[in-house]
């Protein structure tokens, strides 16, 4: 023991031992049966409330032993688990085996990455993590940025750069009242909520936002992009950022980036990329077509916890000049405030974004980069595509689903009851209760966890697989499952009308 004083949060090194390896053992039988378990137990709150109990704060401490056996056991017993082969709701991964370890690892030395002075080696592992994101994806290794909480936080820290850049320079001063003309941005109607609370957050107002129509493949009409600039120009408004999104939230679908680049660049306006889901695909050469125009980005949000599968939380903002970055969140002049001797100098990541003191999230992005590789990424993803294209045909064929939408890693169906054909208005909402009573069926009974889309009006299922422990096998079976399960709730509901 390095220390003599007796404190109630020291655990001995024998114990430590012990119980670690304990829970190590624990996580491992959890990975390797985690199929076996149900998707989630759908219990409700208040059965959960009183499985912990409402006891009041224990006045005395109690064994570590005992306290993390019994988180263990209640983690283990009554969560939904994302990790699960047959989980597709959202976009939630599958966690890195890897990243639980360096979780424990980070959290064990505790390195503050908010000053290089505080986190030395930390600093160095976050940069040259960045540095590989960018190399992953096929951007310029030179654009800088940093590890953030996750897509929202990407996407905020980009926009306020972007803010920044483009409005009168005195808004850092002066706020709004500064701003003699209306600040707009421009992004398709398919693009994440993020973007309401950014217009919030950072003063333009939600009636700043110009929500673009999108094409018959839920892309950004980057002709109604350009004639919106060209209306807002001739009003007196003042356009600063266009976001194009790298897959959408619910159907997968990646704007002509190349397009609105080429905007961006005749009307001086910042391109920021809503990567957060679909930009790791980028790493597949045939999708390079797909994702063209993304080296033209001044800004990209991407999520290492989606398609790169890095435990929650960790998200990445990545800045063609990151000065944007230093002018933007940094207090002082970038020349005087870290001239060392050292020839390249300190990077203090509380100048990059939003966050003072900052955990080690780069580590576990980090060591899973280096386990999987590029070519590991270019497997993974290109099969979660694969198994998502295999549930859109199996879909297509199966004479009780209707296939809607495939891109990237996300399906979207829908279950129609045998020789049902909506042609009146009443029955096409009919279908769309059906299916929205069916998703909320799935999604308590623990076989499959599934979400849903809006897509042209027709409520559907949605599968995103970002998950690589599914395989064909569970594909096949969750086809079944979907029918089955619709069959009954098809039954049900008429039994209710009658
Ligand atoms: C998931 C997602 C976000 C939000 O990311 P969080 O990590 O949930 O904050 C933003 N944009 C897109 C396109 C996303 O898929």
């Amino acid at each position: 023991m390095a220390t003599n004083r007796e404190t109630p949060i020291q655990i001995r090194k024998e114990e430590f031992k012990k119980i670690g390896y304990q829970l190590i053992d624990a996580v491992a039988d959890f990975f390797d049966t985690i199929e076996e378990k149900p998707v989630t137990t759908g219990e409700s709150p208040r059965q959960l409330q009183t499985i912990i109990g409402t006891q009041s704060i224990p006045e005395e401490g109690k064994s570590v032993e005992e306290i993390l056996t019994k988180a263990t056991d209640l983690l283990f017993n009554h969560s939904l688990f994302n990790g699960h082969p047959k989980f597709f709701g959202y976009i939630t991964s599958s966690p890195a085996p890897i990243g639980a370890l360096a979780d424990l690892l980070a959290a064990a030395v505790n390195p503050n990455v908010g000053a290089n002075s505080l986190s030395p080696i930390a600093t160095e592992i976050e940069k040259q993590t960045v540095k590989w994101l960018a190399e992953l994806i096929g951007v310029s290794p030179n654009y800088g940025g940093l590890l953030v909480s996750g897509g929202n936080m990407a996407n905020f820290t980009a926009f306020l750069a972007a803010r920044t850049a483009k409005a009168p320079k005195t808004i850092k001063e002066e706020g709004m009242a500064t701003v003699a003309q209306q600040l707009t941005v421009y992004c398709s109607k398919t693009t994440h909520t993020w973007i309401d609370k950014a217009a919030v957050l950072f003063g333009l107002g939600t009636n700043a936002i110009r929500w673009i129509p999108t094409d018959s493949q839920n892309k950004m009409d980057n002709n109604v992009l350009e004639q919106t600039i060209k209306a807002d120009l001739a009003n007196e408004c003042q356009p600063i950022m266009v976001i194009g999104t790298a897959g959408d939230v619910s159907t997968g679908a990646v704007d002509n980036l190349k397009g609105i680049a080429s905007i961006c660049q005749a009307y001086d306006l910042w391109f920021h990329i809503d990567g957060a889901y679909g930009i790791p695909a980028a790493v597949i050469p045939e999708l390079n077509d797909v994702f063209e125009g993304i080296q033209a980005a001044d800004s990209i949000a991407l999520d290492p916890h989606k398609w790169l599968y890095s435990p929650l939380e960790a998200g990445c903002t990545l800045v063609k000049n990151p000065n944007h970055l230093l002018e933007t969140y940094s207090s002082h002049p970038v020349y005087y405030n870290f001239s060392t001797t050292d020839e390249v100098p300190a990077l203090n990541y509380y100048e990059y974004g939003f966050q003072n003191s900052r955990g080690f999230r780069a580590l576990k992005v980090w060591l899973t980069l280096q386990q999987v590789g590029q070519r590991g990424y270019i497997k993974m993803i290109g099969e979660d595509i694969a198994l998502s294209k295999l549930l859109f045909d199996l879909a297509n064929k199966h004479s009780e689903l209707e296939a809607i939408t495939q891109n990237l890693s996300i399906a979207t169906f829908r279950y129609i009851p045998l020789d049902y054909r909506p042609a009146t208005e009443e029955e096409t909402d009919y279908l769309n209760r059906l299916n929205e009573s069916l998703l909320n069926e799935l999604q308590q009974g623990g076989q499959v966890f599934l979400s849903n889309a809006i897509v042209n009006g027709a409520y559907c299922l949605r599968a995103c697989i970002v998950n690589f422990r599914t395989s064909k096998k569970d594909i096949e079976e969750i086809i079944a499952i979907i029918v089955d399960e619709g069959r009954k709730k098809h039954n049900q509901l008429l039994t209710k009308i009658d």
